[in-house]
């Protein structure tokens, strides 16, 4: 792999990384760790940091994963991400699959995310299982877990995001994302320091989702308000529960709220 590696930036997001899995208790002694590596950059970034040596984490492996969708024909990019992980020594396992088109099909095509995200996380349980991995990390970091807060709001009527350790099958796996406290303007610069390549799954819906939709009325608001993104992020630990409609002065729920 091209690139220094104990540079400034390194140091800051391995503290930032190494203080969510202390916070949140993610890894432990002889955790098997498979890391869900789709080709975007954020996904190369977590495989890099959890690959180097860490300072107040205890030893665990990792096996990266990918499910290719079966967006690119021809496969292009499933080579050259194979030619990443290869080169950089990395224990992995791809799997061509056709999800993507899949989900995309005709009696599925007013949310193909939904069958998309189901498919392809089934299949990365399956993969874990048979490898005797209990830990799955995935890349979301701290703008994903912002936005998810807004999407579930906006479009799914309640308050909730993704978690930075969850725990699936009654404890059999924890889902965990290390990176949850490290915002994505760093990953990127990260990855450009690290000449991490670029590759694109092709996917039609993935300019045009409501993950971008949102980003993008984040980033209007932050042309006025700069901490918008941070200041929400921080709301989720100064939760007022007490001044949320939706429960009575006993503290019972009103599952009807009155239409306007
Ligand atoms: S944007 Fe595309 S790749 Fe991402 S979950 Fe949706 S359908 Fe799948």
């Amino acid at each position: 792999m091209s690139g220094k590696r104990d540079t400034k930036l390194y140091l800051h997001l391995k503290k930032w990384l190494e203080k969510a899995a202390v916070d949140y208790n993610m890894l432990k002694k002889g955790d098997r760790v498979l890391v869900g590596v789709s080709g975007g950059l954020d996904s190369f970034v977590l495989l890099d940091l959890l690959n180097t040596p860490m300072v107040f984490l205890p030893r665990f492996s990792v096996l990266a994963v990918n499910i290719d969708l079966g967006f690119d024909e021809g496969y292009r990019g499933y080579a050259e991400l194979e030619n990443y992980l290869r080169k950089n020594g990395h224990e992995y396992i791809m799997e061509k699959t056709d999800i993507g088109p899949l989900a995309h099909s005709d009696y599925n095509k007013k949310n193909p995310c939904f069958l998309c995200s189901r498919m392809r996380r089934k299949r990365i349980f399956e993969i874990a299982n048979e490898n005797g991995c209990n830990k799955i990390a995935f890349a979301h970091h701290k703008d994903d877990i912002i936005e998810t807060l807004l999407i579930n709001m906006f479009y799914g009527r309640e308050i909730s995001t993704m978690m930075p350790d969850q725990s699936v099958f009654r404890g059999k796996f924890h889902i965990i994302r290390p990176l949850a406290y490290i915002r994505e303007t760093l990953v990127k610069k990260y990855a450009k320091e690290k000449n991490i390549p670029v590759i694109e799954n092709g996917c039609p819906t993935s300019k045009i989702s409501r993950r971008m939709y949102i980003k993008k009325l984040l980033d209007d608001m932050e042309k006025d308000n700069k901490d918008v993104r941070e200041n929400i992020f921080k709301s989720m630990s100064h939760v007022k529960t007490d001044y949320l409609p939706g429960h009575n002065v006993d503290g019972h729920a009103l599952y009807e709220m009155p239409a306007e």
